[in-house]
């Protein structure tokens, strides 16, 4: 358990680490933040950097020797880097919650193991195998690469006439799973926190609404039926509690109508601090990164009741511009991740909108 003054460690620079270290600063503790970018915007916020390497082990050690607890804000940490860490340091959440979410394969495989719904999926590692998949699962499917795949990079739809060997040809031939194509109604996601004790504080799900694969609103209350959003609450609870989760987490479902009725299946599970909980920070009692705080520091977690109707807006390249226009707006709350110069696609800042 940590102590007021210590310091949690965070592996990337991101605007995750950022958030997570303007919650952890009102708790009395300190964040390092170690990336390999000089121009990371977690630095602006935090008490010490370190820019280095993931596979440089002397930046590593020195960075460990530095902090109570470590924790990451992006799931691609090499498995070296983790347990090289894992040596000196708890690294929160552990271990097995990577290794489990690094790979489409084994996640999928993690969810099924475990019973809960999600799309049919086939491993695919050659032309054979997907033609395989893919008499199987029919068409249209997505194909999907095991490893690096985020707002839809590393990923291709095969639709009736395409030439399946094209779409792996241009995912560079890499390891991938088919993934039968869901013709879902609406996106949802629960965002929870697991204590070290093991109680789950889930937030409310959300809507989200994506454009050009990138999350672009995300709101609440979610439109799903009761039993529907009861269901996907209870999935994410049974996923954080099979990891032995420490922290917060983040599952993604699809939602389809299902002869009159919702049913939600699984997407994806990020293990960390998600953007579509960014509406915590004003919209809840204790935001996700106060909970990420309080679970990595081994202290309770806080209240994630919900304080009102809410619109999350992620402001995308040139949108950041709009932000003098949304500081006037009343209720607007305005995020500015302060990464400078904007380019398309690239996330730069989000406003809130709480109503109640
Ligand atoms: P993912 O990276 O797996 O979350 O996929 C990114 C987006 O692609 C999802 O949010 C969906 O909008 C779309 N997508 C992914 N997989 C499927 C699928 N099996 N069926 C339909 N749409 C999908």
């Amino acid at each position: 358990m940590l102590r007021p003054g210590d310091t949690i460690g965070i592996l990337g620079g991101g605007q995750l680490a950022r958030m997570i270290a303007l919650a952890a600063a009102p708790l009395g503790l300190r964040c390092h933040v170690y990336a390999p970018e000089a121009e990371s915007c977690a630095f602006d916020v935090c008490a010490a950097r370190t820019i280095a390497a993931y596979e440089d082990e002397d930046a590593l050690a020195a960075f460990a020797s530095q902090v109570a607890v470590i924790t990451y804000e992006f799931e691609n940490v090499p498995a070296a880097t983790a347990a090289f860490l894992a040596a000196r340091r708890p690294v929160l959440p552990g271990p097995r919650a990577l290794a489990v979410t690094q790979d489409r394969l084994s996640e999928k495989d993690f969810v099924a193991g475990i019973g809960l719904p999600l799309a049919a999926y086939r491993a695919v590692d050659n032309e054979a195998s997907l033609e395989r998949a893919l008499a199987e699962l029919g068409r249209p499917a997505v194909l999907k690469t095991r490893r690096f795949g985020y707002d839809g990079k590393g990923q291709a739809i095969i639709r009736p006439g395409d030439e399946p060997a094209a779409a792996f040809e241009r995912l560079g031939r890499r390891p991938c799973v088919l993934e039968a194509f869901v013709p879902f109604v609406r996106e949802v996601s629960v965002v929870a926190a697991r204590g070290t004790d093991g109680t789950v504080a889930a937030f409310d799900v959300c809507e989200n609404e994506h454009r050009d694969h990138i999350l672009a609103f995300t709101r609440l209350p979610a439109t799903l039926e009761a039993e529907a959003a009861h269901a996907a609450a209870e999935h994410a609870a049974r996923i954080a509690t099979a990891l032995d989760y420490v922290g917060v987490l983040a599952v993604e479902f699809f939602v389809v109508a299902d002869g009159g009725r919702e049913r939600v299946l699984v997407n994806e599970i990020a293990p960390r601090v998600h953007n579509s909980g960014h509406w915590t920070i004003e919209g809840a009692e204790a935001s996700q990164f106060e909970q990420h705080v309080r679970a990595v520091a081994g202290w309770p977690l806080g209240s994630p009741k919900r304080l009102g109707a809410i619109e999350m807006e992620n402001l995308i390249g040139a949108a950041i511009e709009r932000g003098p226009a949304i500081l006037s707006e009343r209720g607007a709350h305005l995020h500015d991740y302060g990464k400078g110069e904007h380019r398309p696609g690239r996330k730069m800042g989000h406003v809130t909108r709480v109503s109640t």
